[in-house]
């Protein structure tokens, strides 16, 4: 049988609706649950999210959310199944990791492929941790992560094995390869499109993945879209692997949304027409809730925020359709796509 692995428990993957395949439903970079600016008023932020994906499921028959935060960037599974609670909204928690350079806290950076390894499956089949209690909560899928080397973003130098991927990402990759391997969960990445100047990071990942005897029709690429990649998508659809589209209407590392909207429809045209249609998916990356959020209104970050739900279907869609694609292709790459990737044989 085929389920998604939810917060709440598994479901059968047919009751999925439309997908977002790459969401943060609260966020926060390592550190940010230490601030007093970010001091959670609980019941309210779960409100707040709450009423946005309740208007995401009513108004544009969203069903499925993947929550990509990973556990040292806010990952809250009490409030992931909260949120699940008020609304009937399927959560889809993740495991695995940031980039080394953002993330991966020292104490995981001393573990071993193996105990990486352990860690994820044991997310995925006993339930996740939070501050220091074992919750029941399970993760349905793992996240891996590359890039980034500072504050202020540069493209990755080499690393070990000839890649610009660092030692403990590459660490963390083999272990998310295993875990996933074990347990039969999909893999969905973050990449930095900074590091297009230097290479391809998703085929470095899917590299490494492949190594360690992950089934890549199982992987999404993430933020594989800064114009223009079509090559690079191409090598990683190539691969056997998937890309997704995401920062709909969000334009990080690109000039305005418009431009990076033209440019991803555009790429999403031509992949279409190559033969790839069931190999792309569609996403926000939006932060439901940062707690930063009007404390540093100049944060360009807060971008994240601003695009609503509906954006995808007042002008990321009308703009797909203006280029020929059919409300069939719509649904794989709303539905179907991210089932069949997300799916769990249980
Ligand atoms: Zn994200």
């Amino acid at each position: 049988m085929k389920i998604l692995r939810t917060v709440l428990g598994d479901v059968p993957a047919e009751n999925s609706g439309k997908i977002l395949s790459h969401e943060h439903l609260l966020y926060g970079y390592p550190g940010a649950e230490l601030d007093h600016r970010t001091v959670l008023d609980y019941s309210a932020a779960v409100d707040f999210v709450a009423g946005q994906v309740q208007r995401g499921m009513d108004g544009y028959g969203y069903g499925t959310i993947v929550d990509m935060t990973p556990p040292e960037v806010g990952r809250h599974p009490q409030f992931m199944v909260d949120v699940a609670k008020q609304t009937g909204m399927n959560v889809v928690a993740i495991t695995g990791f940031f980039p080394e350079r953002m993330g991966v806290p020292y104490y995981w950076r001393r573990q071993t492929v193996e105990e990486l390894t352990e860690f994820f499956v044991k997310d995925l089949t006993e339930g996740m941790v939070f501050a220091w209690q074992q919750t029941p909560y399970r993760a349905g899928a793992i996240k891996i992560a590359t890039g980034q080397e500072s504050v202020t973003p540069k493209p990755s130098p080499l690393g070990p094995h000839g890649r610009h991927i660092h030692e403990v990402e590459d660490r963390v990759i083999r272990a998310a390869a295993r875990a996933a391997t074990q347990v039969g969960c999909a893999i969905n990445t973050h990449i930095d499109p900074m590091d297009f100047e230097v290479t391809n990071p998703g085929r470095e990942q899917l590299e490494i993945l492949a190594e360690e005897g992950m089934d890549l029709a199982k992987v999404i690429i993430g933020h594989a879209f800064v114009p223009p990649q079509v090559e690079m998508m191409r090598e990683i659809l190539a691969m056997g692997a998937n890309v997704q589209l995401d920062h709909v209407g969000i334009p990080w590392r690109v000039g305005s949304a418009e431009e990076l909207d033209e440019a991803m429809a555009n790429a999403l045209v031509t992949l279409i027409d190559e033969g790839y249609l069931d190999n792309v998916v569609i996403s926000f990356d939006r932060w439901f809730f940062n707690p930063r959020a009007g404390v540093t209104e100049s944060d360009p970050q807060l971008l994240n925020e601003k695009v609503d739900l509906g954006y995808m279907f007042t002008s990321f869609v009308p703009r797909l359709k203006s280029k020929g694609v059919t409300d069939e292709q719509l649904d794989a790459l709303m539905i179907h796509n991210p089932r069949r990737i997300f799916a769990i044989d249980v």
